[in-house]
């Protein structure tokens, strides 16, 4: 099976009221983890890059490695670039084979927002693929883009409906409270914002700063509309702990192939996780 777009995996997800696991991936290893994850659990699968990721790997070789996966598993995955605010790069990674793409125009008042999304959603449009904006602004740090708590702005549930009549966007991450990287406390996430959203917001929501967010407030989240929700930090974080306990014990360990097992074995474990917390698993043989 081909890569998909991700606009219909996550209709259907919104509908069946359960989200898919976005996860960002650095490395072959990592890439390789999530999709075992996804096979063994037959989930849906979105694969993501952020912009940092694509210029570090390149958005061919990060098209032909999720090809693979998408080929070998028969999946339905969608790979997808994160937060960019390039619009010369988001063409590059659709020419490379991506099937969704963010536009994060978030940072620019509204109306140079759906300007700037609906100018990607045209060259989305003749490729096929999905398309996710932003409004409002999620706090903390995502790569090159750091948004300072006291800047984090909330997305407005009016706008949100403007926005969307506007754009047709496919799926929207509003900000409602979530941050990139761990969370220092509990995250204070707005339930009564996101349910004001999604009745008037058809389209998926996406849920940012997944990692670390309490079990019971994913689901609440996911319940309210948010169908995809993205993991990134922690992620590698269990990657690279993984490799650090390796060294701990063996500093003389000099074999990839050796320090690598364990790092995929720990990503995959928490993929399965986040699966489960998303109420995705299973869910892969109806978008077949
Ligand atoms: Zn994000």
């Amino acid at each position: 099976m081909p890569l998909i777009s991700s606009t219909d995996m996550l209709q259907r997800a919104r509908e069946g009221r359960y989200a898919v696991a976005a996860f960002n991936v650095h490395t072959l290893e990592m890439l390789q983890a999530v999709t075992e994850a996804a096979a063994e659990t037959q989930s849906p699968l979105i694969i993501q890059s952020t912009v940092g990721t694509v210029k570090h790997l390149g958005p061919d070789y990060l098209a032909a490695a999720a090809t693979v996966a998408a080929n070998r598993t028969g999946l339905p995955i969608a790979l997808h670039l994160d937060h960019c605010t390039d619009f010369n790069l988001i063409v590059k990674c659709i020419r490379a084979g991506y099937t969704s793409v963010m536009i994060d125009a978030s940072m620019h008042p509204f109306e140079e927002n759906a300007a700037r999304t609906s100018k990607v959603m045209e060259v989305a449009a003749a490729a096929g693929v999905n398309v996710e904006a932003e409004l409002g602004k999620v706090g903390g740090v995502e790569d090159d883009i750091v948004v300072d708590d006291r800047d984090a702005l909330l997305a407005d549930p009016d706008e949100c409906e403007a926005f969307m009549a506007r754009t047709g966007v496919h799926t929207l991450a509003p900000a409602i409270g979530t941050a990139h990287g761990i969370y220092k406390g509990t995250p204070n996430i707005d339930f009564k914002r996101i349910a004001a959203i999604a009745e008037r917001v058809a389209a998926p929501l996406v849920l940012h700063g997944g990692s670390g967010i309490p079990a019971e407030q994913v689901k609440l989240a996911v319940s309210l509309g948010m169908a995809k929700m993205n993991i990134a930090t922690e992620l590698r974080i269990a990657f690279s702990d993984a490799i650090k306990q390796v060294f701990a014990s063996r500093p003389d360990e000099n074999d990839p192939r050796t320090y690598m097992i364990p790092a995929k074995q720990a990503v995959k474990q928490l993929a399965i996780e986040k699966m489960q917390l998303c109420g995705c698993i299973g869910k892969a043989a109806q978008l077949r």
